[in-house]
């Protein structure tokens, strides 16, 4: 029996966890993949223990709109599909403990991790740990980190009512988060670094649509500037080299996400971007461990492809599992 601090909704308090005996699976990660990968294992008989690092749903619970999430016609909010997502997982008796994962090893067919100096195994590991937003890595990106600068519109645009904000990027986070982020501020100007998006063409129409969106293309971000909050810009044209400098109340940044893998201390081997490769099972380099979500290095990062790798990835581990069973019948 393992004890520890187990949240379940906001209210944390200190609780045992229920697992008994020795853990068959270990999930890292509480966003999509990782309930998903949970509701298959606790249905396939698993003793599965998911951990989560800060919020259920991870970086879904960002998204103020899903629109293209198969089975919700009018779209739904990031946040209440991922507490359908978690309501499911703990119908089948999920359990979820909130600490924060590191220095995991691989010992004769058991899987050991620390979280928050505890140490937990089991014999199978999905690793659904996400990503985390990429930063300009500009001159004021950091100073004004919380005092204008963000990487959450669905966090912070409600605190810009009738300001201007820019958005930087051009894809559909940037556009889609553009069109949200015109429900407060009264000029939303997207900057792009080239003259056409990657967005999808429907959310590109949308914006080009909205008469509070502008796009200021060909253009990086140079510097972010104010005194105590962002006051202003400063871009630089990628064709001309031509400086420019625009007045804003905000700037919010997404030029795409980083994996979440720093804590395997190269334990695992990644993709030249740092995404976990696995094979068609989603089994990473060591055999017992598989990644899940957008962790795992693949071409489309999407809820549903998400949920697919959760489920792939835990009927896998069972297999796995049966099979070690099968070569070594005392294995417990
Ligand atoms: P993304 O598709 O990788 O787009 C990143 C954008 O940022 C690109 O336009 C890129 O420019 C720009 N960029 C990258 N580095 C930059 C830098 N240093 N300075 C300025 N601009 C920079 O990332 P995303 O929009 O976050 O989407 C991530 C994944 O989630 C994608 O697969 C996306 O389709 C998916 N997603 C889907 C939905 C949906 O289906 N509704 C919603 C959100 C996200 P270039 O275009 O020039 O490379």
């Amino acid at each position: 029996m393992i004890t520890g601090s187990l949240k379940t909704e906001p209210k944390v308090e200190t609780i045992i966890v229920q697992s008994k005996g020795s853990l068959d699976l270990i999930i890292l990660g509480g966003g999509p993949a990782g309930l998903t990968a949970g509701i298959y294992a606790a249905r396939l008989g698993l003793n599965t223990l998911l951990i989560e690092k800060t919020l259920i749903g991870g970086s879904v619970s960002t998204i103020d709109r899903i629109e293209n999430y198969p089975g919700f016609p009018e779209g739904i909010s990031g946040i209440e599909l991922a507490k359908h997502f978690e309501a499911q997982a703990k119908k089948f008796g999920l359990e979820i403990y909130f600490g924060t994962a590191g220095n995991i090893k691989n010992e004769k067919n058991k899987k050991t991790v620390i979280i928050d100096g505890k140490v937990f195994t089991s014999k199978a590991l999905i690793i659904a740990t996400g990503t985390e937003p990429q930063k300009l890595g500009i001159p004021g990106e950091d100073k004004f980190r919380g005092r204008g600068v963000s990487y959450c519109a669905i966090c912070d645009g409600p605190f810009y009512k009738d300001k201007r904000v820019a958005v930087v990027g051009g894809g559909n986070s940037a556009i889609e988060e553009a069109i949200f982020l015109t429900k407060f501020a009264k000029l939303v100007t997207v900057i792009h670094r080239r003259d056409e998006l990657r967005a999808d063409k429907v959310i590109e129409l949308q914006a080009k649509s909205n008469p509070k969106i502008y796009f200021i293309w060909d253009s990086k971000i140079e510097e972010i500037k104010g005194v105590d909050k962002v006051s202003e810009i400063v871009l630089s044209n990628v064709k001309t080299d031509k400086k420019s400098t625009i007045e804003c109340d905000g700037l919010f940044i997404y030029i795409g996400y980083s994996p979440n893998t720093a804590f395997l201390g190269g334990l695992l081997k990644l993709d030249e971007e740092g995404f976990i490769t696995t094979d068609k099972n989603n089994m990473a380099s060591i055999p017992g461990i598989f990644a899940a979500g957008d962790v795992r290095s693949k071409e489309l990062r999407q809820v549903v492809t998400a949920v697919s790798d959760g489920a792939i990835a835990a009927v896998s581990a069972r297999n796995y599992i049966e099979e070690l069973k099968k070569k070594n019948p005392d294995y417990s």
